[in-house]
């Protein structure tokens, strides 16, 4: 199928962009990044916007720089532009090791960091991230700037707090100290499939114990979250399979998990309780 009819509009600063989306939002109008979410539910006929706002002739938004101890990836900014460390540590590293798994080569080539956290997908790799490290979201309208933190982001399947004439411009991740040790771990039935769960955690070992830990799972429920209740399990215990296994039993129990009819809520929680031992197994290598 073809998509329905739409007018094509190609700002070229955000200034016309948000004055754009401000007049052409209430039409149905939507914003267009790397296409890789939107044009096919558009070719499905599942979505029918009425204008596009193009932003990937807006060179301000192909930008990712360190900005007061974060990295600020724009709104151009690829999921490829991950494939090499985008900045020395801990943080560039985890990104690479993460990108890997979202999609295949040409879809990662095309769709956007901030395309997906805008998309909010429950299985995106990156709103696993942003969740995890307590991203920022700048988001500009014709009104003016915010930004949102991640724990007020994410609301639900698909559903974030950025309102219809908001442009997302800049998302910005905390630099991680030198120390911090990563790990990332899914689980999808095809290599390149959305994931069915997956797990990311960080902590740093000062004195042979777990400081600063953080858990984070995604593709289980509706959005990506820190758990707590996981991280708590860490914080003070000496690294090892017993404090990693006590981790992962606890994020098991703390999820509410999604059914579908491939997957059973059983299913994604034993995954849960896979994905975050590994993680943190990854992270002790
Ligand atoms: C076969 C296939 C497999 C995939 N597998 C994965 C996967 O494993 N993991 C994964 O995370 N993703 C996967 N994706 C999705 C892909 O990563 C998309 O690139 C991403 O979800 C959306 O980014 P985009 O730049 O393409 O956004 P678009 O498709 O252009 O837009 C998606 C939505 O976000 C809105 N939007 C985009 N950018 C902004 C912005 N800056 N401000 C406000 N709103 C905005 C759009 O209006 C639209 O509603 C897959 C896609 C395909 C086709």
């Amino acid at each position: 199928m073809k998509p329905a009819s739409f007018r094509h509009h190609a700002p070229t600063t955000i200034d016309e962009a948000v004055t754009l989306l401000a007049q052409l939002a209430p039409q149905d109008g939507r914003v267009l990044a790397g296409g890789q979410s939107l044009v096919p539910t558009m070719a499905f006929r599942l979505a029918r916007p009425a204008h596009l706002i193009d932003i990937n002739g807006i060179k301000a938004l192909d930008r990712i720089a360190v900005d007061g101890g974060r990295l600020a990836i724009g709104a151009c900014v690829r999921h490829a532009a991950f494939h090499r460390p985008v900045v020395d540590g801990p943080l560039g590293a985890l990104l690479g090791k993460v990108v890997r798994h979202i999609a295949h080569y040409p879809i990662r080539n095309r769709g956007t960091f901030c395309g997906s956290i805008a998309n909010a997908d429950p299985a995106s790799e990156w709103c696993t991230v942003a969740a995890a490290l307590d991203a920022e979201m700048v988001a500009r309208s014709a009104r003016g700037s915010r930004v949102i933190a991640a724990k007020d982001f994410f609301a639900g399947i698909m559903t974030t707090a950025l309102a219809e004439d908001e442009l997302l411009t800049e998302v910005r991740l905390p630099l991680l100290p030198a120390g911090t040790r990563t790990g990332f771990c899914e689980f999808s039935r095809r290599a390149g499939d959305f994931a069915i769960a997956m797990a990311l955690a960080t902590y740093r070992v000062e004195g042979g114990r777990i400081a600063e830990p953080r858990v984070a799972v995604g593709g289980a429920e509706p959005h990506a979250r820190r758990i707590a209740d996981a991280e708590q399990a860490l914080a003070g215990k000496a690294p090892g399979a017993e404090t990693f296994a006590a981790a992962a039993e606890r994020a098991a129990t703390a999820i509410d998990p999604m059914e579908d009819v491939h997957n059973s809520a059983q299913y994604r929680r034993d995954l849960v309780r896979a994905m975050v031992r590994r993680a943190l197994e990854q992270a002790a290598a």
